[in-house]
């Protein structure tokens, strides 16, 4: 084995690469862009090195600059994680050439499946089944119309080189697939630098199964059986498990065998996964082919209680795999659920902030958490806004799911937008507690998992209220707040005897009355009378009694934004300062701002020209993501601020738009 790693990576990956490299004890070496100069994957390295600015192709797909810190550090191997350099043909052979392992497989294999129209073709030839389409090399607009027309709709336009769910188009008719293919093909060159596409009928209701696959240097292959990654928003998956709920072991059988064929066509070595598409009958079709370690790898490590890094180390020093297929079985079930930065009740719109607070469950043999972040980091706009990853297990689905949501309630993120109670909120659906899983399980529970948060509670309120007076008094003491929370006398001391508290609610203003009495307090709240008891746990939690119930809150407040974990749900709500202004409510109808920094590329209606709600107004390029902006009520755009291809800062106005009813002053 070899004596040191660099791992071009960061993150949770580059996290989760050097724990196990540590195990094996091997030296780690990472590489850093200067936003994440002080990230947690550089903290933990044993070395680390500057490889360029912020910008990804400034930095980590800088193959150059990477292969020269490895040599500077006298590194033998480079682990390339996934994303970035993970599946670049030209940075495996450069490794090579530099004399360096890389971790992955061979550089044909890699370019074999690089393309998804190539290795469908390749597919084909190996017997693999293959959902009906188009992947040939003629990309003339007409033509990939008649083939759409001809598979029938809905057909499904992807980027050839695509990835993470980038560059696909759903088409439901013949008059959308000229608009359609433009947006895809425009997305594809941005993300990829390449326009190319295939065509393929869209399968209704599917399910994303995929199979893991082991290959060595001597000739060995097994599959480590299959992932279940139907849960997904914008084709990118949300939550993955092993085993996949009702396969049976015939099925199973087959599919590792395609999967294996599938490696073996193209002479793979090393973890790579099979992804196929399932119908509800049960037929399966080749997808791609991801020849590297994924994201989800953790459910795998979980039900077989294997390491695949040290796998994937082992193999690339030409060790032979550690196990063949006959000593691999299945062991309970276990599910990941990606915890990401974004906000699901904007179209899941990648968010960036820093992390003010952020708690994640203990973890335990049954509870893992791959994060790459701790408290006080920053979710920078560079990179994936991927927080952290929670993988729990159970002996049974139904134990493993109710691990998941216990884990899911002790997550605490403060200062950026999450998917954490949107994540609860999926894995309590009757469809996922059901495993009645297809591709379209998010889209069909719209109503269970978006909209209508529910009211705060009192004891909310009440934590928040003790929240601000443990901290005007610390402001006032200048003491540490732990302090001040213990002390309830401290309240005398530089409070006047009663305060009311006004909060502002998604449902209604609130006010709330505090009183010092009996030793406690004595709270007013609409129009009842409450006593409250309480004690300091730590700077941001205390335990409440309020008539007798108690319960834990954790309370932070900033700015007059309340964050208040009460029993896994976390409610956000304003507090209004009677010092402070009062502040003016945007007339939030009538403008259309940009979401985040990006680039306009497209304009789509006239100026001047009357639109209705809903109407698609303008493309926004940001985070390699096309973002369509709507016109937020009927009226009309009466010009664009901006024009195609100009960059924009986030919260630039972007159309002088009337709304035909005038919003509420
Ligand atoms: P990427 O490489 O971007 O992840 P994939 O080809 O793996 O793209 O597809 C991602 C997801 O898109 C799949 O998991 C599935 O949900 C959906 N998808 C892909 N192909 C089809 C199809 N033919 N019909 C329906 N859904 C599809």
């Amino acid at each position: 084995m070899f004596e040191k790693l660099l791992i071009a990576n960061r993150g949770e990956i580059a996290c989760r690469i050097q724990r196990t490299a540590r195990r094996l004890g091997i030296a780690t070496v990472a590489v850093y862009s200067d936003a994440d100069a002080g990230a947690l994957h550089v903290r933990v390295a044993d070395e680390a090195l500057r490889i360029g600015p912020a910008a990804a192709r400034d930095s980590y797909l800088r193959g150059d600059a990477i292969i020269a810190a490895a040599l500077r550090s006298g590194a033998q191997a480079i682990h390339p994680g996934y994303g970035f350099l993970s599946e670049n043909e030209p940075f495996a052979a450069d490794c090579a050439s530099a004399g360096l392992l890389f971790v992955g497989p061979p550089p044909a294999a890699i370019r074999a499946m690089a393309s998804k129209s190539a290795a469908k073709a390749l597919m084909q030839q190996a017997g693999v089944p293959l959902v009906p389409g188009y992947h040939g090399e003629d990309q003339s607009p007409a033509l990939l119309q008649r083939e759409a027309d001809r598979i029938g709709y809905p057909v499904l336009i992807k980027a050839s080189a695509g990835g993470g769910g980038k560059g696909m188009r759903r088409v439901d008719a013949a008059a959308d697939f000229p608009a359609a293919l433009a947006s895809c093909q425009r997305e594809a060159l941005a993300s990829f630098a390449d326009a190319r596409v295939l065509v393929e009928k869209y399968l209704l209701q599917p399910r994303h199964i995929e199979i893991q696959v082991f290959t060595d240097t001597h000739g060995n292959g097994v599959y480590l059986f299959e992932r279940d990654c139907s849960v997904q928003r914008r084709h990118q998956k949300v939550l993955e498990e092993a085993p996949a709920p009702g396969m049976d072991p015939k099925r199973r059988a087959r599919m590792g065998a395609a999967a294996l064929a599938a490696a073996n066509a193209v002479g793979y070595v090393g973890a790579g996964t099979v992804e196929f598409i399932a119908g509800p009958d049960g037929k399966f079709f080749f997808m791609e082919m991801n020849t590297r370690l994924q994201v989800e790898h953790p459910v795998t490590e979980m039900i077989t209680g294997l390491d695949l890094v040290e796998w994937q180390l082992r193999v690339t020093s030409g060790e032979a795999l550690p196990r063949s297929q006959k000593e691999l079985s299945i062991r309970g079930h276990a599910i990941e659920a990606r915890i990401y930065a974004e906000d699901p009740e904007r179209g899941f719109l990648p968010a960036t902030g820093r992390l003010v607070h952020y708690r994640t469950p203990e973890a335990t043999p049954t509870v893992r958490i791959d994060s790459g972040v701790e408290q006080g980091d920053e979710i920078t706009p560079y990179y994936d806004p991927m927080i952290a990853k929670l993988i729990v297990w159970g002996e049974s689905r139904e134990l493993a799911r109710g691990q998941l949501l216990k884990a899911l309630q002790q997550i605490q993120i403060v200062g950026l937008s999450n998917n954490v109670q949107f994540l609860s909120r999926l894995v309590a659906t009757p469809a996922f507690a059901g495993a009645d899983l297809d591709t379209a399980l998010i889209e069909r529970e719209h109503s269970r998992l978006f909209g209508a948060t529910a009211p705060v509670p009192d004891a909310a309120l009440i934590a928040a209220a003790l929240r601000i007076v443990a901290l005007q008094t610390q402001a006032a003491h200048e003491g540490p707040g732990l302090e001040v929370w213990r002390h309830a006398d401290s309240w005398r001391l530089n409070a006047p005897a009663a305060r009311t508290f006004h909060f502002r609610t998604a449902g209604a203003d609130r006010e709330l009355v505090v009183r010092p009495a009996n030793g406690g307090f004595e709270l007013k709240l609409d129009a009842r009378t409450m006593q409250l008891q309480w004690q300091a746990l730590s700077a941001t939690d205390a335990r409440l009694s309020v008539d007798g119930n108690s319960f834990d809150a954790t309370t932070l407040v900033r700015d007059g934004h309340c964050d208040v974990f009460l029993q896994g749900i976390h409610h956000q709500f304003e507090y209004a300062d009677p010092l402070a202004h009062v502040g003016e409510q945007s007339a939030a109808e009538g403008h259309i701002r940009a979401i985040m920094p990006g680039r306009i590329v497209a304009l789509l209606v006239q100026p001047g020209a009357r639109v209705t709600r809903g109407e698609p107004l303008l493309i926004l390029e940001a985070m390699k993501m096309e973002h369509t902006l709507a016109a937020p009520a009927d009226g009309i755009c009466e010009a664009f601020n901006v024009a195609v291809g100009e960059q924009v800062a986030e919260g630039t106005e972007l159309v002088q738009f009337t709304p035909s009813v005038p919003a509420p002053a």
